[in-house]
């Protein structure tokens, strides 16, 4: 690194430009004008020509932490959002055709010292027991009967399904009123210093100029700044997951909603129902070398229920990662860092992480190599493994009924998730790596709902008596039984708590 960009780097920064105003920069713009408001001077360009990509209804529940630390109260966020209550996915024809599952947000059973419930329940199956794992799970319990708490502040464990258009919105109104500065305008160029490298200002179409010492590349799948200004380069995934395409529709909610999003395996990808309050966001995700996109159309409007209100439209993408998120003085966020396909809903909280750790890190004295290199070393580490965990998926299933299938099935996949899939074949052992986000229970509930049974368990069950393990097995499905029967169900949750005006 020569000497003049060492100045650059150390320079001090407060001018924070965020580029685009979509989920990803709404969200920036939030966290940093909450947390470090007084500290920096924010300003957010976007265009409302180019509008926004318009999907990313389904969330997971880290996003509550989020708001709770913004401060946001969640019944104003569900009525201006629209939002109902999400208790996990439905998973339908995924590991064979007619087969369903549901990955729950909750816990499964309690946990002993040396190993997971799911051990006692794979002992338990081999006394006899016919309880399925899911009956000593609160969540997936109330999911399957549609009931939900009546207040978010009881203990399950929820996400939601919102919005994305009012989502930003409710975003822009918060950031604004802690003084975040819009600007309206399609950028034109992004001016670079011609010595270092480093990104100076934005200039918009009108001639409006926007300098900044740090920029967030909110700008979505076209990486303006990140990509097509800086050339940091894309690590493509979709050897992995090969879908490439989805094409979204709107139709009207008809009947109570599902506490739940639906995803279901199609011939050439998978189509998802997300239900809010007023309508359902349905699409379908599919991978156009064994798909048209007429032919995924027509699927799709084949599967919804009732009339469309959108025009169908096709988005293309590339699964993968883009190679350096933080790259001079420019960070990725969103779409623009990158895209997993959104099968397990984590697009929108890997938003938040981002932001989460670029607060974490923030260079107010200036951009040093070693704050970079952590950044980008802890995303890309979160990243792969979040992956490994959508990849599982599409790989471990039995259907080989069309050519997509029988691709997944056959394909190769990452070394860290073959070495997953021996360890809970053989002794059904999961694990949850260091700041991992997915837990043992939720890749417990995928393996064992794709069909990969382990040949093996600990042995610490096997200490119990059958009498000591019915009692066990009773006493947690009875008390599940019991406080769901106890809970309202969910469109009156809604009805009662976040109908919007
Ligand atoms: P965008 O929404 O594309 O916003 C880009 C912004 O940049 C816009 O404001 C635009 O106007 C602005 N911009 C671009 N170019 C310029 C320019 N030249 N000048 C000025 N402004 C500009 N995530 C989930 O968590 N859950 C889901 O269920 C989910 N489903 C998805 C389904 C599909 C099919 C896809 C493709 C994605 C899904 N995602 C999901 C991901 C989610 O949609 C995104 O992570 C999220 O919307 C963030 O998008 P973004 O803000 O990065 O980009």
């Amino acid at each position: 690194m020569n000497t003049k960009t060492d100045d650059k780097l150390r320079g001090r920064i407060s001018r924070v430009v965020i580029a685009g105003g979509g989920t990803a920069g709404w969200i920036a713009a939030a966290a940093l004008s909450k947390k470090l408001g007084e500290l920096l001077d924010i300003t957010l360009v976007e265009s409302e020509q180019i509008g926004t990509v318009g999907v990313g209804e389904a969330t997971i529940p880290p996003l509550r932490t989020f708001h709770r630390l913004l401060g946001i109260d969640e019944q104003d966020f569900m009525r201006a959002t629209q939002a109902t209550a999400k208790l996990g996915i439905a998973f339908e024809n995924w590991g064979r055709q007619g087969d369903r599952y549901i990955h729950s947000f909750g816990r499964i059973g309690t946990s002993a010292w040396l190993c997971d419930f799911h051990h006692f329940w794979l002992r338990g199956r081999e006394m006899g027991f016919d309880a399925e794992l899911g009956d000593f799970c609160l969540e997936l319990q109330a999911a399957e009967a549609g009931k939900f708490a009546t207040s978010p502040k009881s203990e399950i464990n929820f996400a939601y399904h919102l919005d994305a258009g009012r989502y930003a919105k409710f975003l822009r109104c918060f950031s604004e009123g802690l003084g975040v500065r819009r600007v309206e305008g399609k950028i034109r160029e992004v001016r670079k210093n011609a010595e270092s490298g480093f990104i100076e200002s934005l200039l918009l179409e009108d001639g409006q100029v926007v300098e900044g010492d740090l920029f967030i590349d909110c700008t979505g799948f076209r990486g303006l700044l990140i990509e097509q200004t800086l050339k940091t380069g894309y690590e493509d995934w979709s050897h992995w997951l090969p879908c490439d395409s989805a094409v979204p529709v709107q139709t009207e909610a008809k009947g109570p909603a599902l506490p739940y999003t639906r995803s279901i395996a199609r011939e050439s990808g998978w189509q998802w129902r997300i239900p809010l309050q007023q309508r359902v966001g349905n699409g379908l995700v599919y991978c156009s070398r064994y798909l048209s996109d007429d032919e995924a159309t027509a699927q799709l409007l084949e599967n919804i229920d009732g009339e469309a209100i959108t025009e169908p439209r096709v988005i293309r993408f590339k699964t993968g990662r883009r190679r350096k998120v933080w790259n001079k003085n420019c960070v990725a966020l969103g779409l623009a860092s990158g895209f997993l396909e959104p099968l397990e809903s984590t697009s929108i909280h890997l938003i938040v992480t981002g932001a989460t750790r670029l607060m974490q890190l923030f260079p107010f004295d200036g951009i040093t190599r070693s704050l970079v290199d952590e950044y980008n070393e802890l995303s890309q580490d979160e990243l792969e493994k979040i992956r490994d965990f959508i990849v599982l998926h599409y790989h471990v299933t039995q259907r080989e009924d069309s050519p997509f299938w029988h691709y997944c099935k056959n394909m190769q996949i990452p070394e860290s998730l073959d070495h997953r899939i021996r360890l809970f074949q053989e002794r059904a052992h999961a694990f949850q790596a260091d700041s991992e986000l997915f837990r043992v229970d939720s890749w417990v509930q995928v393996m064992l709902g794709q069909g990969l049974m382990p040949e093996g368990y600990h042995p610490l069950p096997r200490l119990m008596t059958k009498e000591e393990m019915r009692r066990l097995q009773q006493s947690i499905s009875s008390t599940i039984a019991r406080a769901v029967s106890s809970l309202p169900d969910h469109q009156d949750f809604i009805d009662h708590y976040c109908k919007s005006n």
